[in-house]
């Protein structure tokens, strides 16, 4: 009986597993034409200073509206440009991009905007091209300081060649722009390359944050994060902030920024300008 049962499951998953593949080709061709014919945006998540509430800087993330007006999630797209190697052209161009709203910005506010874009870089990218060379390009292209810009790398594209990260990095910090550690704690750092790289920020990740009022394991971990980022230097980001009574917590830890619903959600260019504009004149947190 068991046997027939598993046949069974086999029968009908195999069709959907077919159509999966096929969904995921079409997904393919077409975020390949999106990126060659710019139809890919940004949305933009302000970074906010725990102890100020004033905005530090924004997250820009990769959206996609496909042919049919359905919004892709990064989570599904993201993947099947890393497997497809469309990964590189998207970086390149989350990365002009970037580059190419913060000189809009300054130009709309007449003066220097005092945030920064962190932009998401995946370890494919690091590996087959030269994101110095792109950020530096970019940078230049649109007439903007290097400190106006932060690359987010998780722990894998560090552990994958530390030592290509090292060099990566180290040309990146020449350029004046900054380094986050993403997702930090869900992968295997190792944390004698974590003492020798020049990373700036490591970014807590959101399950660590979720439920950490009322799960002291939780709070041991940020704790521990938090220990670990001061002894190295660097700042503390927490991803996922979605309560007051988090972000009160996470600044009591000491955690330097924070990322959230609770401050808001990614939003296009126009709104996160204005969003920025609003917080000199009140304060955020
Ligand atoms: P990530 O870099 O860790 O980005 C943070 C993700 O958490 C974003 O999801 C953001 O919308 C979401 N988020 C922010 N605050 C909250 C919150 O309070 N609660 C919850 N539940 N979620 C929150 P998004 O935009 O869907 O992106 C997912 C992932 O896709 C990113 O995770 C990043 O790994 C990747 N990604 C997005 N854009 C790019 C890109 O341009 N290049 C690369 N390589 N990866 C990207
Ligand atoms: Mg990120
Ligand atoms: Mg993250
Ligand atoms: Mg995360």
């Amino acid at each position: 009986l068991k046997r027939a049962k598993q046949t069974d499951r086999i029968e009908i998953y195999e069709p959907e597993a077919a159509m999966l593949s096929d969904n995921r080709f079409g997904l393919e061709t077409e975020l390949r034409g999106a990126i060659e014919e710019d139809r890919l945006h940004l949305a933009f998540q302000p970074l906010i200073e725990l102890s100020s509430g004033r905005v530090a800087g924004f997250e820009a993330l990769a959206r996609w509206d496909n042919s049919s007006g359905h919004a892709v999630s990064p989570t599904e797209f993201i993947p099947i440009a890393e497997d497809s190697g469309l990964i590189v052209p998207l970086g390149q161009w989350a990365i002009g991009k970037a580059a190419e709203v913060l000189a809009e910005w300054d130009k709309q506010n007449g003066a220097v905007v005092d945030a920064y874009f962190s932009v998401n870089v995946s370890a494919i990218q690091l590996v087959r091209d030269d994101v110095a060379g792109v950020v530096r390009q970019a940078l230049e292209k649109h007439k903007i300081g290097g400190e106006r810009l932060m690359i987010e790398l998780t722990e894998s594209a560090i552990i994958g060649d530390p030592d290509l990260a090292l060099s990566v990095l180290s040309e990146l910090k020449a350029l004046d722009a900054r380094v986050a550690m993403d997702d930090f704690g869900t992968g295997y750092s190792n944390l004698a390359y974590l003492q020798r790289l020049p990373i700036d920020v490591l970014k807590i990740d959101r399950s660590f944050v979720e439920h950490m009022v009322d799960d002291r394991d939780k709070v041991a971990i940020v704790r521990t994060i938090q220990s670990l980022a001061e002894v190295l230097g660097m700042k503390t980001t927490a991803e996922g902030v979605e309560t007051t009574d988090q972000a009160r917590l996470l600044s009591a830890l000491g955690c330097d920024f924070g990322q959230g619903f609770l401050f808001a959600r990614p939003m296009a260019s126009k709104p996160a300008l204005e969003y920025w504009r609003q917080s000199l004149v009140r304060p955020i947190f």
